[in-house]
């Protein structure tokens, strides 16, 4: 051949942007707050790292159907082990989803300031991503219905919303599920469902049990401390839970996470510490910022987005670069379509507080500058 040829990969990878994580380390030398990636405060389960720290036969692969996790999530929600299936991660899940149900010409659709991995995982299937707006920096059922047609594949929704933290009750999402054509699977992500103390909030199990296309992914990343680990799972099913376990690779999740969310999933005592501590925390973090005169989307989650003034040296990025300087990472949110807005995941007592006064500096410092 006369032609010179390069590898190219398939239509819609390269349009993908590469995820860009929270924040990990700041200007060296100070110490560091990190508040950038919705991680808990208090760990994980001492059980949890005890489990972990113990998983012995590293020469040996994991049991390629977790076996044992998936009868300790069914024991903990009452759920059919069969139709729960693990991934490195609910990320791995997703990805899963998208791979088995999404190809080119099909459409996947996710709100306005919805989770970025949706759009990767759109993309990397060959599938165009199309983007449902929201009401008020909340998932709006309606657009999503709008936008629903025979190409429609997957609606992804993530219940309550990262970076928002709004969330849609339960008649909501009923009345989504109902509007939404029978082909299509409604993947409900609700990695922060366990921080959410509202009586008409549902995580999705109920959805999933009475119809055939509804999906709910969890993690054991965010109030379980198990993010270093990549464990999570889903609830679906039959027919989509075996499809998943056809594509998905046979030793997905490893011996020592395993170990570790079991151990972790059966200390309830360790979980309603951290739902306790974040109850508490996300209030008073909501009242003091709103305080300083900053505003503060409503949040459910373990999470704030804090809205910056659009005046020179005020804005997201100054603040970003304040607090930078005196090591307190938050999470820029550009790429969510809040270029003035940063994410603050709810911390420590301590780290909370060095967190607020900073941004009391950092806009005290301009009033006195003008
Ligand atoms: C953090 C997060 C996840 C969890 O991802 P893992 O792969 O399980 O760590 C999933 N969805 C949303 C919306 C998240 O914010």
């Amino acid at each position: 051949m006369s032609e010179k040829t390069t590898p190219t990969p398939r239509p819609g990878i390269l349009d993908i942007t590469p995820y860009v994580p929270g924040k990990s380390k700041a200007a060296s030398g100070s110490p560091v707050i990190k508040l950038s990636s919705n991680e808990t405060p208090l760990g994980p389960s001492p059980k949890a790292l005890a489990a972990y720290s113990a998983a012995s036969t590293l020469e040996r692969y994991p049991d390629g159907q977790a076996t044992e996790l998936r009868q300790a999530i069914a024991d903990a929600y009452g759920l059919n082990p069969e139709r729960i299936v693990c991934g490195a991660g609910s990320d791995e899940v997703l990805n899963l989803l998208a791979q088995g149900y999404l190809g080119e010409g099909d459409e996947a659709i996710y709100t306005e300031h919805g989770f970025l991995v949706y759009r990767t995982a759109i993309l990397a299937n060959g599938a165009t991503p199309v983007i449902a707006p929201e009401a008020d920096n909340c998932a709006d059922v309606d657009a999503i219905l709008n936008l629903a047609s025979v190409k429609t594949k997957i609606v992804f929704l993530a219940n309550p919303n990262n970076p928002t933290g709004t969330y849609l009750p339960f008649d909501e999402l009923q009345r989504l599920r109902a509007g939404l054509p029978d082909h299509v699977i409604l993947v409900l992500d609700a990695a922060y469902a366990e921080y959410v103390k509202r009586n008409d909030y549902e995580a999705g199990l109920e959805l999933v049990a009475t119809t055939a296309n509804t999906v709910m992914t969890r993690t054991f990343s965010k109030v379980y401390g198990l993010a270093a680990l990549r464990i999570g799972w889903c609830y679906a099913p039959a027919a989509i839970a075996d499809v998943l376990n056809r594509i998905r690779g046979p030793f997905n999740v490893s011996t020592p996470a395993i170990a570790a969310a079991v151990a972790a999933i059966k200390d309830g005592t360790h979980m309603d510490k951290a739902v306790a501590h974040n109850d508490k925390w996300l209030a008073w973090l909501m009242e003091k910022i709103e305080a300083i005169g900053l505003e503060v989307t409503p949040s459910v989650a373990n999470f704030i987005l804090i809205h910056f003034p659009d005046t020179k040296g005020l804005t997201a990025a100054d603040a970003d670069a304040a607090l930078c300087a005196k090591g307190i990472l938050l999470r820029r949110v550009d790429g969510y379509g809040f270029p003035n807005a940063l994410r603050m995941t709810v911390g420590s007592e301590d780290e909370n507080r060095q967190t607020v006064t900073a941004l009391q500096a950092f806009m005290d410092s301009d009033r006195s500058a003008s």
